[in-house]
């Protein structure tokens, strides 16, 4: 057993403090809220860190707030293609899946990945695999919402939330878990693939980290950001350097967004380019937190 309680810290993705954010923003903490629920779920029946940031992130993924699953961000042309990924520190499983556009729940189709012999599956094949081992599928319109539509053709008002959802959990044996799901970015490029579903880009686990990222994927890819959170804390950096120098390393390529990172030792880290990055905190004992324009420790 490990020497601490197991956390569940979640994000709903970076973005700006806009009148949309405050008026969604009651619906935000619900949301928050219920994905805590469902990976503390797990947690109390002794489900490991993977079930629990699966059960975290599936949660989001059926809010239409939030850019994965319904409610995704657009491509160029109008579709919805989404990704996720999934990685469990203890042995490097790791199960990502890309450029979906009929799969319910992305983050169910990257665990079945995790579960097989490869780690990223793309496309219609990933989408037809997911359905054959019984994952629901829908027609890509159920994705797509009013708001991601209006917002594609410039008359949104500024969105309430461009990014990504993730989840990054420590359980009661010491393994750790990261798990994110997203629409990309809006008007994208049909076919263009960001961080998210590359591991160690935007997501990544071991024995050291457990790491989710949100923002502008190009730079997360260039800079390698979750693994690089790794290789530090493997040389000795604190998880809060770890996480604030790999950030940095971002900023350096425009890009914008954040993390979130929880290590061994129960420690979480949520560094932000961005104005905000909703998100919240589960530890064993204790009652879940939200925040919407603060931070762990500084929930608002
Ligand atoms: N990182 C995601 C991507 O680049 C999107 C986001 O987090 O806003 O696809």
């Amino acid at each position: 057993m490990s020497a601490t309680p197991p956390v569940l810290l979640i994000h709903g993705g970076e973005g700006d403090v806009t009148d949309a954010l405050r008026e969604h923003e009651a619906a935000f903490r619900e949301a928050l809220l219920g994905a805590l629920a469902a990976g503390r779920r797990v947690l109390e029946k002794e489900g490991d860190a993977i079930d629990a940031a699966q059960a975290a992130v599936a949660e989001m993924e059926s809010c239409e707030l939030f850019n994965a699953g319904r409610g995704s961000a657009l491509c160029s042309d109008g579709s919805v293609q989404m990704s996720a990924a999934l990685m469990r520190g203890s042995d490097r499983a790791a199960g990502a899946v890309a450029g979906l556009t009929r799969t319910e729940h992305p983050i169910l189709a990257a665990r079945l990945v995790l579960d097989s012999d490869q780690v990223l599956m793309v496309g219609e094949w990933a989408d037809r695999r997911a359905a054959e081992l019984g994952i629901a599928q829908r027609d890509n319109l159920h994705f797509v919402t009013e708001h991601q539509l209006a917002r594609l053709r410039g008359r949104a008002a500024p969105e309430p939330m461009r990014g990504t959802v993730g989840a990054v959990c420590l359980d009661a044996d010491g393994v750790l878990a990261a798990a994110t799901s997203t629409g990309g970015r809006s008007g994208q490029p049909p076919g263009r693939v960001g961080d998210s579903p590359l591991i160690g880009a935007g997501t990544w686990a071991d024995e050291h980290v457990a790491v989710s990222c949100t923002g502008v994927g190009e730079a997360f890819i260039r800079t390698g950001a979750a693994h690089q959170i790794a290789m530090l804390r493997q040389s000795g950096v604190a998880l809060a350097e770890a996480t604030e120098r790999a950030l940095a390393d971002v900023s350096v390529f425009s890009g914008r967004g954040g993390l979130i990172a929880v290590d061994p030792s129960g420690a979480t880290s949520s560094p932000l380019l961005s104005e905000v990055m909703p998100g919240g905190v589960w530890r064993a004992g204790s009652e879940s937190v939200v925040w919407i324009t603060g931070r762990p420790g500084r929930p608002q």
